[in-house]
């Protein structure tokens, strides 16, 4: 078949790896050049925090990050970039004054679904064993199976990889006005394919109801004095921060959630909070160097769910939130078990 698609951010570049693997010939547009960064997916910190999320997620998300877990290895494979994947696990700790929120946050994770019993309580000698850069801690826990992509690296891979693909055309910088079905609109013409899928996140405004986006800030630190190997999160009354590590002493710090869809850089109140967090979760990032900060919208519906609409020659995929890279695999597998493309 040939197919169009509207978005080549996080949601696009996974249904192009499926298509492609199926043989079919892709037409791409996207408003941003194939190494831009207007993509969600280029701002995400990556993590596959298929329980954590749970706290204020329905379980419908945890089913579908458990096939996402299972599935994005062999995307990664498809690149050549499998070191590009990491599953040791998290971490999840706290100030002792918030002993009483971390033990509530784990207590609803394992009212939710039965598998969070697996999430373990370690004591100073065991967060002195699996990360001891943390021992400074003296209660954490840590939850087995979650993981994380190289969010930034996957990108640009993917974008080499696509490019050189001899079965896609990608128009780059090329704004869609529409997407309907068997067609897609731009620059006043509209080009007909056998099937379109809508992955413009955000973009969609105009054509997917209640779509909104939610603000994030993140910081890029390089901390040559810490090292921490796994996502490790910090519980606050006021904030939750998390840091993710990444190749040569870099962490993302993040994320800010502010229910608006402005991108300007990040606000003076974000960064102290995030900033002090983190140097309250490890002194070594004092002397760290801020070597980015970066600021991008989820894109999210009135439930925080994503959602998947078939028409006859059309598929809408979007409002991945916050969960972008913990669902994209497995809600692109159903999209495409829905349609015609076995
Ligand atoms: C700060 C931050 C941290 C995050 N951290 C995580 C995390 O740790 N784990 C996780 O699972 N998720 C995370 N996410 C969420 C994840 O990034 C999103 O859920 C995901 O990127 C949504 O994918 P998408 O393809 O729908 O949208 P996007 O990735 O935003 O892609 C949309 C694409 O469509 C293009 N586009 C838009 N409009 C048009 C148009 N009119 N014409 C042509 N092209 C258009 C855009 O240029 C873009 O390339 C984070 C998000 C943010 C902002």
């Amino acid at each position: 078949m040939h197919i169009g698609i509207a978005g080549v951010g996080l949601v696009g570049r996974v249904l192009v790896l499926n298509l492609l693997r199926q043989g079919h010939t892709l037409t791409l547009f996207d408003e941003d050049s194939a190494y831009g960064d207007k993509a969600a997916g280029m701002t995400a910190a990556g993590m596959l925090a298929v329980f954590a999320e749970l706290e204020t997620a329905e379980s419908e998300i945890f089913e579908y990050g458990k096939r996402s877990i299972v599935l994005w290895p062999a995307l990664l494979k498809q690149l050549d970039i499998v070191e590009a994947y990491q599953q040791k696990g998290s971490i999840i700790t706290a100030h002792p004054q918030d002993y009483n929120e971390l033990e509530h946050f784990i207590e609803t994770l394992k009212s939710k679904v039965e598998e969070a019993s697996q999430i373990e309580l370690l004591d100073k000698a065991g967060i002195a064993v699996l990360e001891p850069d943390l021992e400074q801690h003296s209660k954490a826990f840590y939850i087995p199976h979650e993981g994380q992509v190289d969010a930034q690296r996957f990108m640009k891979v993917s974008s080499d990889y696509i490019l050189s693909h001899p079965n896609v055309i990608w128009h780059q910088e090329t704004k869609v006005q529409e997407v309907k079905e068997g067609e897609i609109c731009f620059s006043g013409v509209c080009e007909r394919f056998d099937w379109v899928f809508d992955a413009r996140g955000l973009g969609a405004q105009n054509q997917v109801e209640n779509l909104r986006g939610v603000r994030g800030e993140v910081f890029w630190l390089d901390a040559p004095e810490v090292n921490i190997t796994r996502p490790t999160r910090m519980l606050h009354p006021r904030y939750k921060i998390y840091i993710v590590p990444r190749p040569n002493n870099r962490y993302i710090i993040g994320a800010t959630e502010i229910e608006s869809e402005d991108k300007s850089p990040m606000s003076v109140r974000s960064s102290l909070e995030l900033l002090s967090a983190v140097y309250s979760m490890h002194s070594g990032f004092a002397e760290a160097r801020i070597v980015n900060t970066l600021t991008n919208c989820r894109p999210t519906l009135k439930d925080n769910l994503p959602t998947i609409t078939q028409g006859e020659k059309i598929t809408r995929i979007n409002g991945l939130y916050r969960h972008g890279y913990l669902l994209a695999p497995a809600i692109v597998e159903q999209a495409l078990n829905k349609g015609v493309y076995q």
